[in-house]
């Protein structure tokens, strides 16, 4: 297989796609970007240098990208509400497609990689699953890290951002035509990645060796 793997993943919060994403990373041996952090970066940076979102957005560095404090989740609700703002995303625009060139390949999830990012990658999925499962994981994430998190707040915001991510009018959460969907309602992860690498073997895409 020649082709240079690009693989995009897209799909609403606590989908199971950021897992996804680095586990086929880790199999193929590529780079992988969850590019859900550079917005929530931009959130953050916004909110400790007291600027416009725009202007957060100029000014992110590694250091940014890594703060644990970009997994919180009032970050998450403040990264969906820059994302809406089209000066931010044209601004990470070409951050995200020089990391999709790289020549090896790469990785990406998020919103928009296979409508807007990588409209030309060779392997897109959208991966959803229920309202209900979603918000057992996000639970599940938050006691993780040693929170009390409340099971009706956490649905009442998945749901809104997920009714913000689909209803912006700039790069829209959206499901690609020729994305292959991915319910994990009823998956854990090792069957998530089975059933990804099953269709991306169908298509020719196969680790070296195996
Ligand atoms: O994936 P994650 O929950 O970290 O993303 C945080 C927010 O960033 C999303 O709710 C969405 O609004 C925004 N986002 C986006 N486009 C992407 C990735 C994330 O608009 N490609």
């Amino acid at each position: 297989m020649s082709e240079r793997l690009v693989v995009a993943i897209d799909g609403p919060a606590a989908s199971g796609k950021g897992t996804l994403a680095r586990r086929l990373a880790s199999h193929f041996g590529l780079p992988h970007l969850d590019t859900g952090s550079l917005y929530r970066a931009v959130a953050l940076r916004a909110s400790r240098d007291g600027v416009a979102p725009e202007v957060a957005a100029g000014r992110l560095s590694a250091a940014d990208l890594a703060d644990p404090a970009l997994r919180d989740d009032a970050i998450g609700q403040a990264a969906s509400r820059v994302a809406a703002n089209p000066e931010v995303r044209a601004k990470l625009l070409e951050f995200q497609r020089n990391f999709a060139n790289q020549a090896g390949g790469a990785v990406l999830d998020g919103r928009d990689i296979g409508t807007v990012i990588c409209p030309a990658a060779p392997v897109k999925f959208y991966v959803t699953a229920s309202l209900e499962a979603r918000t057992d994981r996000r639970v599940g994430e938050l006691r993780a890290r040693g929170g009390d998190p409340i099971r009706p707040r956490v649905l009442a915001e998945l749901e809104e951002r997920d009714r913000r991510d689909s209803g912006r009018a700039d790069a829209p959460l959206r499901a690609a035509p020729d994305a292959y969907r991915l319910d994990t309602t009823d998956m854990d992860a090792e069957r998530a990645l089975a059933a990804a690498l099953a269709y991306m073997a169908g298509k020719g895409f196969r680790r070296a060796g195996s």
